[in-house]
């Protein structure tokens, strides 16, 4: 073991093996171990190890910090993916989620599309409005990295929601939201999460190549197939419907309805369509022809 800085007053060891002999001469030293920071003494009377929170004040301060290196996101990528959320909140309500990983064969950005269901509710009006989106991250090729990821909150405003920070506490990177998407431009924002950590990004410059406005038109329709809208129903007919396991009390309560006739109408508007197209919602079909009770 050895001491990092001679000139501590008070020496410190690291404790890296369970048979390792603590020093004896060191009247005092500290200790850094697996369980944390001891003080220990060398006492005439005794030896003596004592969990401490408190660092020697004579070591350097230091803050946590995140420096960015990451890519940007060009700027063409990122107009497609707000264009692809606005088809999307415009069509269904729903939310949607792009993954980013880096290619560090090609060095460049990819955006990869995971298999996604929406789930949305509706209000007093009978409009949807975004409930929760499902996911799961896909396997990537090995020369993918995955840095980072975008999701959509419709037209609600953009922030780290506890779910999304829940959600993104164990994948550490980008995490962009885009809000208010009947404005252009919407509302971005950006966090990184790194060991746990979140830092907010104040500057969309700061990962982004930036932002003109979006590309609906150049929306790839794979992305749209990718996308399957359910809706929440508080209705009783579970037998007429498969309900969906969820951990969420509230949504586990309720029952989820696969909502097959918006999905075809999803597949029946592709192209140059899907800019002008403003679908109204509508009533979700049950597989058995009739229309769910929404109360
Ligand atoms: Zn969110």
């Amino acid at each position: 073991m050895n001491s990092p800085n001679d000139r501590l007053h008070t020496p410190i060891f690291v404790k890296s093996g369970d048979e390792m002999p603590l020093p004896e001469e060191p009247p005092v030293f500290h200790l850094i171990t697996r369980d944390g920071l001891f003080r220990c003494r060398n006492h005439p009377f005794f030896r003596s190890s004592v969990r401490v929170d408190e660092f020697p004040s004579e070591l350097a301060a230091h803050r946590p910090y995140l420096k960015l290196r990451y890519p940007k996101l060009p700027r063409k990528l990122l107009e497609q993916i707000v264009g692809f959320f606005s088809i999307v909140g415009r069509r269904h309500g729903a939310e949607a989620a792009v993954l980013l990983a880096w290619d560090r064969t090609a060095e460049e950005i990819v955006p990869i599309v995971p298999e996604q269901t929406g789930i949305v509710g509706r209000d007093w009006h009978g409009d949807p409005f975004p409930m929760e989106l499902l996911y799961e991250i896909p396997p990537l090729p090995p020369q993918w990295t995955l840095i980072g990821d975008l999701h959509s909150h419709v037209d609600g405003p953009a922030y780290a929601s506890t779910q999304d920070k829940s959600d993104e506490e164990y994948r550490p990177g980008l995490h962009l939201v885009v809000g208010r998407l009947r404005f252009e431009p919407p509302e971005f924002h950006c966090e990184v999460t790194v060991d746990g950590a979140r830092f907010t990004i104040p500057d969309l410059g700061m990962v982004s190549a930036g932002y003109d406005r979006r590309r609906e038109r150049e929306v790839p329709v794979e992305w749209l197939d990718k996308l399957t809208v359910k809706s929440w129903s508080t209705s009783a007919a579970t037998n007429v419907y498969q309900p969906v396991q969820r951990t969420n009390r509230e949504v586990q309560d309720a029952v989820i309805v696969e909502d097959s006739e918006r999905s075809k109408a999803n597949g029946e508007n592709r192209g140059d369509e899907v800019a002008t197209m403003t679908a109204p919602w509508q009533v979700p079909i049950a597989p058995n022809g009739s229309t769910p009770d929404p109360s």
